[in-house]
């Protein structure tokens, strides 16, 4: 799940980052009366989820509240990279030295929280790490302890910063978005640009937070912070029947039963020339009503030019999945090519069911997998 910056903003802020206040407008007239608190030069800010909003012209400043109204009037509709912009921040303007890049995230290849520093911030990070990869810096945080402090110490010291004063506070924000990640379960916890201002210090203007949907159960303060535009329609209804799906864009519905047993699925399909359309796991006990749910988001997908089910039943029997996908069957209307590879407990209980249907039987995963891909094609 994606924050948007002004809520990725409030969280940072309870960890004591420094950030810019300021509130969210969706009229230009609120804008303006939130310049008008303000009292300053403000900056107005498209909350779409995409980078690069300042080159797509959606980060623009604003002298007077007046100002504010006409540039949130522009920003406020606009389009940004396929995205509407449905609200905007209005925050007080900082003016700066110098931009600095500050983030948290998980690095696969050694399993720790890698903390990320450059003092080219501003722009895009992986830019920096195409034009100038000796530009950014990376320390791991101890899986047990945590970031150190010499190890944030050493990060500020590695992005050039020499006075101690500065270097110090830049350990205290690195620490504190390093907790940020690991309370909230983050997958990325990011300040970019983290400024130097006028005065010496240190301050946040834009930050970016994705968390781990795995772990929202612990948070539902954040989960209540969803935007229902960062969730494809298909994937929302999916999650509410309790059915893991991730849209792809091949021709091969999949419709299967264990995460383990869709990722193989999927790598099946794709070894006999195939492209899934989708990842789905419709989880243990699958009924009528969630073979259902799943085979209406499966055909939603105009691009599905047939469905494939692979279906294991260890504690789910087999005919009862058969009859689950036969009783759906009869409430969802479509002309979709199916192919079923049922096996597991009661299959051949599970089969004859099938055989009286009109779904193409399949004995083997790779049978399945080659009659999907000459269905698709057809
Ligand atoms: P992004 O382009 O989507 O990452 O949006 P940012 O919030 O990072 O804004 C892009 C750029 O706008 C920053 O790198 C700054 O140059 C500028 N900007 C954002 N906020 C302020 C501000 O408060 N004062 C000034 N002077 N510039 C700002
Ligand atoms: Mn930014």
């Amino acid at each position: 799940m994606k924050l948007h910056e002004y809520q990725a903003r409030d969280l940072l802020a309870r960890y004591g980052i420094p950030v810019t206040g300021g509130g969210v407008a969706s009229t230009p007239a609120e804008a303006r009366a939130i310049a008008e608190q303000i009292g300053a030069k403000v900056v107005i800010k498209a909350q779409v989820f995409v980078g690069g909003r300042g080159k797509a012209g959606g980060v623009k400043l604003a002298e007077t509240p007046e100002q504010a109204e006409q540039v949130a009037a522009q920003i406020l509709g606009m389009d940004i990279k396929g995205l509407t912009v449905e609200k905007v921040l209005v925050a007080e303007a900082i003016s700066y030295q110098k931009e600095i890049y500050l983030s948290a995230i998980l690095d696969r290849a050694t399993k720790r929280v890698m903390m990320i520093a450059s003092a080219e911030g501003g722009v895009e990070i992986e830019e920096v790490a195409k034009t100038n990869p000796d530009a950014i810096i990376k320390i791991a945080a101890h899986p047990q302890l945590g970031l150190l402090e010499y190890q944030a110490r050493e990060l500020a010291f590695a992005i050039g910063l020499k006075d101690g004063k500065q270097a110090r506070q830049f350990a205290q924000i690195a620490s504190a978005l390093y907790r940020v990640f690991v309370e909230t379960d983050a997958s990325l916890a990011e300040i970019n640009p983290l400024v130097i201002r006028d005065d010496g210090s240190l301050q946040a203007l834009d930050s970016k937070v994705l968390l781990d949907d795995s772990g929202l159960f612990r948070h539902a303060d954040l989960e209540a912070m969803r935007d229902p535009s960062d969730e494809p329609e298909a994937e929302r209804q999916a999650r509410e029947a309790g059915i893991t799906f991730i849209k792809l864009d091949g021709t091969i519905g999949c419709m299967v039963n264990g995460a383990g047993l869709a990722m193989a699925t999927m790598d099946v399909v794709k070894l006999y020339g195939g492209e899934p359309a989708n990842f789905l796991d419709i989880g243990g006990g699958a009924g009528k009503d969630k073979v259902k749910a799943a085979l209406q988001i499966i055909l939603a997908d105009p691009n599905v030019k047939a469905v494939m089910f692979n279906i294991f039943g260890g504690i789910t029997r087999v005919d009862e999945v058969a009859r689950g996908i036969i009783a759906a069957l009869e409430e969802v209307d479509t002309q979709v090519p199916m192919i079923a590879r049922l096996t597991g407990t009661n299959e051949e209980e599970g089969r004859r069911l099938l055989a009286e249907s009109r779904l193409i039987p399949a004995a083997t995963l790779a049978e399945a997998a080659q009659k999907a891909v000459a269905a698709a094609q057809a």
